[in-house]
């Protein structure tokens, strides 16, 4: 799906945008999804088991990409202070790029603009910990 190099500009990006947050970011690419991509997305976040931030402060990327179908969750410390649109502005950035086949860039774009918006409520803590792998998970 994506080249060692493709993945490893998504992990250098996660890597750049949790420097600017207490928030962690992952991302999870599996090709289909056979239901509604924000209930698959919620599974995913917990068998991945990113509840495990002190701040409740992960973010998972979800992609089918075959299905063409995403979702952006964050987990209930985010939720507490964000409104229902918080995300639309990075699944925007990711869905224009995906139109032109575009995913390493989209889901950098995506990153990059989650990170962003993450700091404005979750700024960097002192002795940050790399509380969830930067990693891209498959299924
Ligand atoms: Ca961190
Ligand atoms: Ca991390």
């Amino acid at each position: 799906m994506l080249s060692k190099l493709q993945q490893q500009k998504v992990m250098d990006s996660i890597a750049a945008a949790e420097l600017a947050t207490s928030g962690e970011l992952r991302v999870h690419l599996e090709p289909t999804c056979h239901n509604d991509p924000m209930a698959r997305a919620i599974d995913v976040f917990y068998e991945l088991g990113m509840q495990a931030t002190k701040q409740r402060n992960g973010v998972l990327i979800y992609v089918a990409y075959e299905a063409k179908k995403l979702a952006i969750i964050g987990d209930q410390g985010i939720n507490a202070c964000v409104g229902p649109n918080f995300w639309d502005s990075t699944r925007d950035l990711m869905l224009k790029h995906f139109k032109e086949e575009q995913l390493t860039e989209g889901l950098c774009a995506a990153i990059s603009e989650a990170g962003k918006q993450l700091a404005h409520y979750f700024p960097p803590v002192a002795n940050d910990q790399d509380e969830l792998p930067n990693q891209i998970s498959f299924g």
